[in-house]
């Protein structure tokens, strides 16, 4: 068995603040079944220490950029976990990135940085009894574990990156350089060093012996400079080592038939009860109970990226059209009061839930009839999958995953029986407007309507093929150092 010590910032069952937790927190059980063990390092947040089982100290920093930390050793359901205990970067309350005001912690770099020095020197083997064959660091919050191992001594194991999402770099003044107590050699151009600044992921990106991104089309669209956010240049040099890995989902946590979230449980072929979760939905988000209303739910961050300011513009259009809307997210204060001021401006027609709730998201997977995900870019996107394992078409702009998972129901792939959504490009209102204009054709025809709910369902959104990719990765890159 291939020992794997993964990094990341926020893991499922523990802390979530987006994909990236869904995934740390799936890849393990998926990839041990091909081959690799995975244990990972996480902060210790209150949230982690808390909820950790079986936790044992087995090893204690005297002093970790500012502070003693332990190193912890437990479990969280199934997952191996150690949580850097270092209550001077991590025991705060509330998001483990920001804080009360929503601004970034004024010390991310220093935390993050102790994160990747105490995860570079486990995996190099730190603790005795503890031995890895690879570190996977997972985005720019981990990347740093990636350079502090590049510039240990001795025997080190493989290194691999994968990034979630490029727009979030870990970027920094020069003047924190002197206080990672790395050698001066690493602040170069092929190094950390980033437009006269420290950049985390950038110093990952320069070492790491494999990368790997959530999406073969995304890997694709990050070597270019539309989509590049100025790492294309070193991209497009490490092209070499760089693919493209597609996310499945848990589907432990995400099926239709077992999920304790929502009121009727359905599967494929099986949609009959599919109607009471969409009431159910009607009714938490204050919308006219109508079983023959269109309901589109959106369950997203409120940012630039995920293209939803493009669908307020369209929210008059739709519900003279009949349509229903519903939005569970948070994020940007202005799009937040765009979609409340909406739901109140069209009583019934629209429903706006703002803030955090795993339970609700699962009940917009299961009681909308369609799944929107307009985003400027997706380097995978999840919730399109759970939309196809629960039968909610997902209408997706043509970006990274979006376009890697859905397959547009045009005439060929209605003739040739393969579609499951519908895809839309470019990723403005008109491109939308049109999109939901299809959609709307198809509600009408609903023979077709079901058979591109059952194709989706019956997708495989699965981890299994990803799970050995991912194996193969860790081997390739193996063979490679041997
Ligand atoms: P990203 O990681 O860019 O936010 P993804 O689609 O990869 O986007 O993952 C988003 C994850 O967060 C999904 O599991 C989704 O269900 C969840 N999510 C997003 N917003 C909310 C919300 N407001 N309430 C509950 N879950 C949410």
């Amino acid at each position: 068995m291939i020992q794997v010590l993964a990094v990341a910032s926020e893991i499922v069952p523990l802390i979530k603040t987006g994909g990236l937790a869904d995934v740390a927190g799936a890849l393990p059980p998926a990839i041990a079944a091909a081959g690799a063990k995975t244990t990972t390092m996480v902060p210790g947040y209150p949230a982690v220490m808390q909820a950790l089982t079986g936790a044992v100290a087995v090893h204690t920093f005297a002093d970790l950029f500012g502070g003693p930390a332990r190193v912890v050793r437990g479990n969280a359901g199934s997952l191996d976990i150690i949580a850097l205990d270092a209550p001077h970067l991590f025991a705060r309350a509330g998001n483990p990135y920001l804080g009360a005001d929503g601004r970034e912690w004024a010390d991310n770099g220093i935390r993050f940085a102790g994160l990747g020095a105490a995860a570079a020197a486990i995996a190099a083997g730190l603790v005795p009894g503890m031995e890895f064959d690879i570190l996977h660091a997972h985005d720019w919050q981990a990347a740093m574990a990636v350079v502090y191992l590049h510039f240990h001594d001795g025997p080190r194991p493989g290194s691999v990156l994968t990034v979630h999402n490029l727009a979030f770099q870990g970027r920094y003044p020069a003047s924190l350089f002197p206080r990672l107590g790395l050698p001066d050699t690493a602040f170069a151009l092929n190094g950390l060093e980033y437009h006269g600044d420290v950049g985390f992921l950038k110093g990952g990106l320069s070492f790491a012996g494999r990368i790997t991104t959530v999406s073969p089309t995304y890997a694709r669209e990050i070597a270019g400079i539309d989509n590049g956010m100025g790492l294309d240049g070193l991209l497009r040099h490490r092209a070499g080592v760089v693919s493209g890995i597609l996310n499945g989902i848990d589907d432990t946590l995400w099926n239709p038939a077992t999920d304790s979230l929502i009121p009727a449980q359905y599967g494929r072929g099986r949609t009959g009860k599919r109607p009471v979760n969409k009431a159910a939905l009607q009714q938490r988000m204050g919308l006219e109970p109508n079983p023959d209303a269109l309901l589109i739910g959106v369950v997203s961050r409120l940012t630039s990226q995920k293209g939803l300011d493009l669908l307020v513009d369209q929210i008059d259009s739709m519900v003279a059209a009949g349509m229903q809307l519903a939005v569970l997210g948070a994020g940007d204060p202005d799009l937040e009061q765009a979609f409340l001021a909406a739901a109140e401006w069209h009583l019934g027609s629209v429903g706006c839930i703002v803030g955090y709730d795993e339970p609700v998201a699962h009940l917009m997977q299961a009681g909308s009839d369609a799944l929107l995900v307009p985003s400027r870019f997706e380097p995978c996107g999840l919730t399109q999958l759970y939309a196809l394992r629960y039968g909610a078409i997902p209408v997706v702009s043509r970006v990274g995953g979006l376009s890697d998972s859905v397959i547009d129901a045009n005439e060929a792939a209605l003739v040739a029986g393969v579609a499951t959504g519908i895809q839309f490009w470019p990723a403005t209102a008109d491109g939308l407007g049109t999109a939901l204009h299809r959609l709307r054709t198809l509600w009408q025809d609903r023979p077709v309507w079901d058979r591109v709910q059952r194709n989706g369902m019956a997708a495989d959104v699965s981890w299994r093929g990803s799970a050995s990719r991912y194996v193969a990765l860790y081997r390739s890159l193996l063979a490679d150092r041997s």
